[in-house]
Parts: structure tokens; sequence; C-alpha cells
């Protein structure tokens, strides 16, 4: 059995892999330190030596096995693997939390049978992550920075890296929730509208406007990465594509109006199968494999 762990920001998600299956998968506070993780961890599934070993899924920019930047991560978990390993008194591997996510969804998710994918993680930011030939492509690390695609450089809004017009300063949970700031104020939408959720589930000709719009410009997006890449499956997650069926006919129609060769390609854009859970599965499968896929 294998510990399937993903580390965020707040939250820590953790389950066990037997099979293919995750079993008492919790979800609770990410504590401040790694070690305070272990104690929980014992607390919550027992013995640890039991297990096999830990697939540690990690939210931020993992290099030569170790944790280099992470914005939403106090220091003391910016560690390498060898250092997780005396940790946690386990081999462990360590991926980016969006990989791991798509390798979930690769292997027992929303991408299984495809070859290539390419996921779109719609979160409080926006992330991304490719899977190329069966395998994740990382380039030197970098890759998959999809959020950060410039769409409309010059005169776009500012994003939270500090260029304008980036895919996230339209399409991060941080620009809907500005959205949402502006117009609960202007009384453009009901004053017990707070967060992205609750505008997913109201309806008013302005909010199907949003939606709309908001379509429109994740299809761009996927033009921009089916034009560059030609993936089988754009897979979108994150908390927001739980809006799927808000913003999904514009961002089909942006598809039928602008891809070229559309004819020609054999693709799909779907939602991911495991919204909350394919960064632990991810994780604890990439482990399983061994080597570095
Ligand atoms: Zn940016």
């Amino acid at each position: 059995m294998i510990l399937g762990l993903d580390v965020g920001g707040t939250r820590v998600k953790a389950g066990v892999l037997a099979g293919e299956a995750l079993r008492a998968f919790q979800m609770f506070p990410r504590p401040e330190a790694p070690e305070a993780l272990v104690e929980e961890l014992r607390r919550r599934f027992g013995d640890l030596s039991r297990l096999a070993g830990v697939g540690l899924a990690i939210a931020g920019l993992v290099q030569a096995e170790r944790l280099v930047q992470a914005p939403n991560l106090p220091r003391s978990w910016w560690q390498s693997r060898r250092e997780y390993e005396e940790i946690f008194g386990l081999p462990v591997r360590m991926e980016n939390d969006v990989n791991a996510a798509l390798a979930g969804e690769m292997m027992v998710g929303a991408g299984k049978g495809a070859e290539s994918a390419v996921l779109v993680a719609l979160g409080t930011g926006v992330g991304g992550a490719l899977w190329l030939k069966g395998r994740l492509w990382k380039g030197v690390g970098l890759a998959g920075e999809v959020g950060h695609m410039p769409l409309a450089p010059l005169s776009g809004p500012v994003c939270r890296c500090g260029n304008r017009g980036c895919v996230e300063a339209y399409l991060g949970g941080w620009a809907v929730a500005r959205w949402i700031e502006t117009n609960r104020a202007q009384g453009r939408i009901p004053a017990d509208i707070h967060t992205p959720e609750d505008l997913a589930t109201r309806e008013s000709p302005r909010i199907q406007a949003f939606w709309d719009h908001y379509g429109t410009v994740l299809g761009q997006v996927v033009v921009a990465l089916l034009h560059l890449l030609d993936v089988e499956r754009v897979l979108v997650g994150g908390g927001l594509s739980r809006a799927w069926s808000r913003f999904a006919p514009a961002m089909q129609n942006v598809l039928e109006t602008m891809l070229l060769s559309r004819e020609f390609r054999r693709f799909s854009v779907e939602p991911v199968a495991h919204p909350e859970k394919a960064g632990v599965l991810g994780a604890a499968l990439l482990f399983k494999m061994g080597g570095d896929a």
C-alpha cells in the first residue's frame, strides 16, 4: 500500500492506494511543518511503517527532486526528496501537484486511453500540466504554465505575476472574485453572491453573460493549446470547473469557429473525473510506477 499526499497552501489531502483504488481519503488543514504532518498522519492512518512509500504531490516548483519555489508554503516545506524520506521514514516520490493531478487523470480518470493531454486547472490561480506520448512533459521544470500565457499583453488586466493580460487575469478565481466584488458594489448582481461557487449556481442575464465571456476566453486558450500541441484531450479541472455547464457552450462555440483543420483533429475537451482526489491518486500511482514518469 502506498500513501498518496497532496499538500496545498491551506489543505492536505491524503489517501491510501491499494491496487488502483484509493481508500480512506481525507482532507484536513495543512500543518505548519512536515514533521507535524507525520504526527497527524499517524493519528489518522495508524502506523506508517506498514506502507511501501509515499507519493507526495506538492504545490510548488519541483526541480531535481527538490521543492525550490512555493509561494503558498512556508520554508519548512522546501525540502528535497531525501529530506522527506528521513521525515517520513519511508521511500518518497515528489511531484508538482498539478502534474500529479494530470497523471492521476491519465491513469484512472478522464484521460484514460489517451496518449496526450493538457490539464487546465481553474483554481484561485490557473495551473496547467502536459502529458505527451504517455508521460509527463515538464520542460526544465516549468512547463504547463497555462495561467501565464499572454492573451492580451498590451491591453489586458494586470495579473498577479505583474504582467498584463495573462490567462489567469481572466480565468483565475481571484479575477472572478474581483468581478463579483465590483458588480455587487454596483448593485448589478444580488448582494448575497460572494464566491465563484455562488456565481455558478445563480441565474440572471448579467451572470450568464459573465459565464459566456468566461467560456469564450477559455475556448481561446484551448484553441491556442490545440494549435500548438494537437493533443487528444484537454482536461479542465480546479474548483471553477464546477461551473462547467455555465461556460462550456460558449467555449464549444469558440472551438467550432476558431480551430484550424477542425475536421482533422481527434480531440475532446472534458471536465476532470476526480476534481478532489486526482493529486493524491496521481502522486501514489507515480510512486507505484517508479522511475521518472
Ligand atoms: Zn500572469
